[in-house]
């Protein structure tokens, strides 16, 4: 695993990024109109005024261009991470990304300085319909945009503001000792955080409690430097949320999505009021698996090891394909030619770029990157990443690049229904073998379970600490333990034992930077799927 070399695979499986760009040439070409739309969109600064869609036309012009190169560059890198040469190009195009941005950093400042009126009626042109999102995003932005001295000062300490979330991920990514902990054949090893998720679920239980308990602890040891840093970085995002006027951390963080806070509120309620469902499954898993009591460190095993399913690519790429049926023919159509025109990067080889995602430009087809296992985890990969690649497919049909781009907040849907679909399907193809039925239900489950709930309780911590600081309540270490145990024993406490450990738990939570208000118009977003359920 992860010894084969990227010449050692059939170009079948890897990806064809020359439906990007066809040739070197091609690749110089771009930059040439980069290099010459640069100071063209430069020298608008200061003329918005004048004639405000003659810039916004070229900083999107421009921006998509930059978003071809710098896709097209990143993915040849997540392809191979050693090579020089892939590694020059993406440092090119990094170079071409802070030109793009720094030439047309004027842009929505002076587009925010307009009237209102004037926003309004651009937004409202037909004539200008594909720039409606865009004048409707930067509408609802101008309340909480600063005079330019100010914002000037903030973005100049953009980078210092990001502190706790880069410290945070070097200790949790580096620097941050795991401990050797059990495995099957009763020999200790390291544990990481790739395989962290693999020794919760396995049917020895010693070796789970071993994982939950050595992880837990390896952050309750650095809880005086962890809580500092989430601290800080809860600090920050009230700060930055009271500087732009919202009223609170919360609204500044759902607003970069356009979500109402009545939709966070009801997703609390809801998951609050589904807590007897919650609760039967936890009673259901405790039976299944025989046990006395269930604890904190039981909840991600399958509850059957009876059913083993070896899955090789070829016959995952034709199960999820049926599965995918009930989307109708010419969703099967895209699918064949995914599979077929090489839009799909499937096997792990070396330096390539861990874990699974879908990419691609608005001018290319989407392509997937996955690290194929022979699994059922490795086929449900396929669906959801396939998710993702179809919902882009359709959006760059559809819309105009001006309004392509859907939220991350919309995304999971198209990958998460994919799933739930290839589950029924599987369910229906071994609907004669109990093992079989009880292995894809519990999967369902489980996907409610981490996916609904336990994101929700994430969500919910992350709230109430942002309210204990902007009601001027002392955060600590202490009481942030305190609050992550009692949400685990409000969500998990009446069929399961709350193990003590778990206070630290809430430290593994990534630190995010939040981000500047001016930053709309990313030269392309890259969807990831990261926090992976099981850890
Ligand atoms: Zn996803």
């Amino acid at each position: 695993m992860g010894q084969k070399l990227r010449k050692d695979i059939s170009p079948r499986w890897r990806w064809d990024l020359s439906h990007m760009f066809k040739n070197k040439q091609a690749l110089e070409d771009c930059a040439k109109q980069m290099d010459a739309g640069i100071p063209e969109l430069a020298a608008l600064a200061g003329k918005v005024h004048e004639d405000p869609m003659k810039a916004v036309r070229a900083s999107f012009a421009l921006s998509r261009l930059a978003g071809n190169y710098f896709v097209y560059s990143r993915m040849q890198q997540d392809q191979d991470g050693s090579n020089s040469a892939y590694k020059a190009q993406m440092a090119r195009a990094e170079a071409y990304a802070v030109k793009v941005r720094a030439a047309g950093a004027f842009l929505e400042p002076e587009l925010l300085m307009l009237p209102e009126s004037t926003l309004k009626r651009l937004m409202e042109d037909e004539e200008l319909s594909e720039y409606s999102v865009f004048f409707h995003k930067l509408l609802r932005q101008k309340p909480h945009i600063l005079p330019p001295e100010q914002e000037q000062i903030l973005a100049k300490g953009g980078e210092v503001f990001a502190t706790a979330s880069r410290t945070f991920n070097i200790l949790d990514n580096v620097d941050l000792p795991l401990p050797e902990t059990l495995m099957e054949d009763g020999s200790k090893q390291r544990l990481t955080h790739a395989d962290y998720g693999n020794r919760m679920r396995s049917h020895n239980r010693a070796v789970r409690r071993d994982a939950f308990t050595g992880m837990m602890n390896a952050y309750g040891d650095f809880k005086g430097t962890l809580s500092t840093l989430y601290i800080s970085s809860v600090k920050n995002d009230v700060l930055q949320a009271d500087l732009r006027h919202y009223a609170s951390a919360r609204e500044a963080s759902l607003s970069q999505n356009d979500i109402p806070l009545s939709v966070y509120d009801s997703l609390l309620k809801e998951a609050h009021k589904a807590f007897p469902i919650l609760d039967r499954y936890m009673r259901l898993r405790k039976k299944a698996l025989g046990l006395d009591e269930l604890h904190l460190y039981d909840l991600y095993v399958p509850i059957t090891d009876s059913f083993q399913l070896d899955l090789p690519y070829q016959k995952a790429a034709k199960m999820v394909k049926d599965g995918l049926k009930p989307l109708g023919s010419e969703y099967q159509g895209l699918l064949e030619r995914a599979f077929s025109e090489r839009w799909i990067d499937v096997y792990e080889t070396r330096g390539k770029r861990s874990g699974a995602y879908s990419w691609g430009t608005y001018d290319s087809h989407p392509y997937v990157l996955l690290n194929h296992t022979d699994s059922i985890n490795g086929a449900m990969t396929l669906a959801h990443e396939l998710g993702h690649a179809m919902h882009s497919y359709y959006s760059n049909q559809t819309q105009p690049y001006e309004k392509a781009q859907y939220s991350l907040f919309a995304a999971e849907v198209a990958s998460t229904c994919n799933e739930v679909l290839f589950n029924h399907a599987l369910q229906e193809e071994y609907r004669d073998n109990k093992q079989a039925q009880l292995f894809f239900l519990t999967d369902l489950a489980e996907g409610f379970r981490t996916t609904f709930f336990r994101q929700t309780m994430f969500a919910e911590f992350e709230h109430l600490a942002h309210q204990m600081a902007e009601k001027g309540e002392a955060l600590t270490d202490l009481n942030l333990s305190n609050l992550y145990e009692q949400l685990n024993r409000q969500y998990y406490g009446r069929e399961c034992v709350i193990d003590p450990e778990i206070r630290h738990e809430w430290m593994r939570i990534p630190i995010s930077t939040g981000r500047s208000m001016c930053t709309s118009m990313p030269p392309a977003i890259r969807r990831r799927c990261t926090w992976p359920a099981a850890s």
